[in-house]
């Protein structure tokens, strides 16, 4: 049981693209292989039908599956810096929605704003907030994709507070606006 907030499909996609910034959220475990491994893992990508999810790497191994040898999923690092960050990670997932300060984020963490944002940049090479954008624009994304919501509806329901905030991140992020985004993706349907 899986408790972020992704879907079947998107926990697929950040498997596929071995991103580590989902890293501690969540396992993926291939029913075909018997191994279960990190969303960063860079082994082969497998097919949907055979990918099954685990919030933690013991509900993997209870399940019967082993650890991948090569990102060792079942690691623990008693590090509480880590348990910091994967905090903050699920805290923006489960809150991304609201209008969300960094502030309000460190308070709920327990840490304060400036110590946050330091060891939060060194673990992750981004801030709280560019984390935060990330998981907006990645849920615009698949909204883009899945919904008829104009570009406008998307921007508010991901969290952001004006479409010129939206605008920026997304064209930094993707280098395409938004509604140039939506129509490439159409038309390569
Ligand atoms: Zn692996």
């Amino acid at each position: 049981m899986v408790y972020t907030n992704f879907s079947f499909n998107e926990m697929v996609k950040i498997a596929n693209s071995c991103d580590e910034s989902y890293d501690g959220l969540f396992y993926y475990a291939v029913k075909t292989t018997g191994i279960f491994c990190r969303p960063s893992c860079k082994s082969r990508n497998p097919n949907k039908e055979n990918i099954t999810f685990f919030q933690t790497a013991e509900e993997a191994k209870g399940a019967g599956f082993r650890p991948c040898k090569r990102c060792q999923p079942d690691m623990i690092h008693f590090d509480p810096i880590m348990d910091i960050i994967n905090d903050t990670k699920l805290y923006i997932q489960r809150h991304y929605t609201e209008n969300l300060t960094m502030k309000q984020i460190a308070q709920k963490i327990g840490i304060s704003p400036y110590y946050l944002g330091r060891i939060f940049k060194k673990h992750t090479s981004r801030t709280p907030r560019s984390y935060l954008e990330k998981i907006r624009v990645s849920k615009a994304v698949h909204l883009l994709k899945n919904t008829d919501l104009s570009t406008m509806d998307i921007c508010f329901e991901v969290g952001f507070q004006s479409y010129s905030s939206f605008y920026h991140a997304f064209q930094k992020q993707l280098e395409y606006s938004p509604q140039q985004y939506r129509k490439i993706f159409n038309y390569d349907l």
